[in-house]
């Protein structure tokens, strides 16, 4: 697997960028309803996991292209990663500098 600098890297579902682990968002399965999506914002839940810039460009990109079909192996509702991006991730989300991982807990 390719690596630098010790950094585990992604590849975006989105836009097929590869990213460090820790500039993507980590999306699995919701394990109560395999229908849907959910954000893993520690990165830590059990399952395959889809990986996605923190960017609704991104989202719209991988809904488009049904690039959760393919990453999570089936059909699967995106509406509550958006609901994510719209609720918790400000405007000017972006570059790695923002703390994902803190009070965004639901
Ligand atoms: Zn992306």
């Amino acid at each position: 697997m390719a690596q630098t600098h010790g950094q585990p890297l992604r590849t975006c579902i989105g836009c097929r960028l590869v990213a460090a682990r820790s500039e993507l968002l980590r999306l699995v399965k919701d394990p109560t309803d395999a229908s849907c999506v959910m954000v893993d914002p520690r990165r830590r839940l059990p399952g395959r996991g889809a990986w996605l810039h923190p960017d609704q460009a991104c989202l719209r990109q991988a809904v488009k292209r049904r690039a959760f079909h393919r990453a999570l192996r089936g059909p699967v509702d995106a509406s509550r990663v958006d609901d994510y991006f719209s609720t918790s991730v400000p405007a000017t989300f972006g570059a790695g500098t923002v703390q994902v991982e803190s009070g965004l807990e639901i």
